[in-house]
C-alpha cells in the first residue's frame, strides 16, 4: 500500500495545465490529471496504472462554479448536493455519491472521468500478481481478460459512477480543452465502449466543465440506485429519468454501473409509447451486465427494472 513515487504538477491557469500537458507528452512521459484524487491516489497506493508524473486541477482559477447552467469540473460534489445552486436532479445524484468524507473532496470532472471497476482489476498488487494480473493492468505480461477470456482486445470493466445519466437525461454538454484547443460534445456522446479507453479525451486534454439547457428549469426527475450498503457504496446499478414538467411525453432515461458506459436509453423509449413497463422490459433487453462488481449480474439486470420503474413512476 506504499505510495509510488511521482513528480506532482500544480498548474493555476487552464493555460498553464495545457502547456505543461504539451511538454510532457513530447518529452514521451505519461501522466494522469488528478482532481480530487478519491479514486486516483487509492488506485495509485494499489499500484495500478501509475504515471511518473501527475497534474493537479486544484489551482486553476474559475472551475468550481455551480449554477443551474454550469458545473465546473472543479466543483466539490458536496457543494453540488448541499450547495442549493445545482439542478435538484444533479445534487440528487452527488449527495448518493460515496460518503460525505468522500464527497467533500470528490469533484464532479473525477466523477464523469471516472476510471472503470473491476473486481480482478481493483485490488492490491500483490492480489493481481498471484492471478497473473489481467488484460487492464497486464505489467507487460500479455494476460488475458478474466471476464471474457480469450480476446485479449476488450475490457469490460464497469463505469460505476453516479452523476452522469442524470445530466445525460437534462442533456448535458462537456467542454473538454486541451494542446490542441477546446470542443464540446454532448454527454452521451463522450463515453466509449470499453473499459481501457472509457472516453473521448485525447492525450492532454481534459474536462473543463458541463452546460445545461436554457430550459433545464423546466426539467425534473428522479435517480435511483442499487448499491450493497447505503453508506457508501458505488451503484451497482442506477437509474436516471426525466421530463418537461407536466409533459411526460418528453421522457428521457439513462443507465449506470450496468457496462463500461453509462448509456442514455432514446430509442427503447421511443419504441414503448410512453409505456414504462415496455421502457423497462427493453431496457432490461439491451442491457447485459458482466460478472465483475460486487452483486451477481442477473440480480443487478433484473434490479434495473425496478429501478427505471420506481424513476419514471416518482
Ligand atoms: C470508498 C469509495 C466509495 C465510492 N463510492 C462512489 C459512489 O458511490 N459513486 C460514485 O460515483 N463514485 C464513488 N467513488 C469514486 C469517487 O470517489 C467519485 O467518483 C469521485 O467523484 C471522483 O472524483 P475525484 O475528483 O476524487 O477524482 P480523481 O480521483 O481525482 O480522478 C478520477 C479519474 O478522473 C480523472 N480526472 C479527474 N478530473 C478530470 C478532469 N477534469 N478531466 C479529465 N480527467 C479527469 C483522473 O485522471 C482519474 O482517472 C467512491 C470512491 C471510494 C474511495
Ligand atoms: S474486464 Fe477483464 S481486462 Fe477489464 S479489468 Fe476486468 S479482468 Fe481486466
Amino acid at each position: 500500500m506504499l505510495m509510488p513515487p511521482f513528480e506532482l504538477h500544480r498548474p493555476s491557469t487552464v493555460e498553464e495545465a495545457c502547456s505543461l500537458a504539451a511538454k510532457l507528452i513530447e518529452s514521451g512521459q505519461d501522466f494522469d490529471w488528478i482532481a480530487g484524487g478519491t479514486d486516483l491516489i487509492p488506485n495509485y497506493k494499489w499500484h495500478i496504472n501509475t504515471k511518473p508524473h501527475v497534474i493537479s486541477l486544484a489551482g486553476i482559477d474559475g472551475v468550481s462554479t455551480i449554477s443551474m447552467n454550469e458545473i465546473g469540473c472543479m466543483a466539490r460534489l458536496h457543494d453540488i448536493a448541499e450547495g442549493g445552486d445545482a439542478h435538484p436532479l444533479v445534487a440528487e445524484a452527488a449527495s448518493k455519491v460515496a460518503s460525505s468524507l468522500i464527497r467533500r473532496n470528490a469533484t464532479l470532472g473525477g466523477n464523469l472521468c471516472l476510471d472503470t471497476r473491476c473486481f480482478w482489476y481493483n485490488q492490491a498488487e500483490e492480489w493481481r500478481s498471484s492471478i497473473d494480473w489481467c488484460h487492464k493492468c497486464d505489467c507487460g505480461t500479455g494476460s488475458d481478460c478474466r471476464v471474457i477470456p480469450n480476446q485479449n482486445e476488450l475490457c469490460v470493466a464497469t463505469y460505476q459512477g453516479d452523476v452522469a445519466p442524470t445530466l445525460m437525461v437534462l442533456d448535458a454538454t462537456v467542454h473538454l480543452i486541451g494542446p490542441n484547443g477546446a470542443r464540446s460534445v454532448l454527454l452521451h456522446d463522450f463515453y466509449q465502449l470499453d473499459g481501457m479507453t472509457r472516453n473521448i479525451l485525447q492525450p492532454g486534454e481534459f474536462m473543463l466543465k458541463i452546460t445545461l439547457p436554457e430550459d433545464v428549469e423546466d426539467w425534473t426527475g428522479s435517480y435511483r440506485k442499487l448499491r450493497v450498503r447505503e453508506s457508501w457504496d458505488f451503484p451497482e446499478a442506477g437509474a436516471a429519468a426525466a421530463w418537461k414538467k407536466g409533459d411526460r411525453s418528453t421522457l428521457r432515461v439513462a443507465t449506470t454501473a450496468l457496462e463500461s458506459i453509462p448509456r442514455r436509453h432514446d430509442e427503447e423509449v421511443a419504441n414503448s409509447n410512453g409505456d414504462v413497463k415496455a421502457i423497462c422490459d427493453a431496457i432490461y433487453k439491451s442491457t447485459k451486465p458482466v460478472n465483475n462488481t460486487a452483486l451477481p449480474p442477473r440480480y443487478r439486470r433484473n434490479m434495473i427494472k425496478v429501478l427505471v420503474k420506481r424513476a419514471c413512476e416518482e
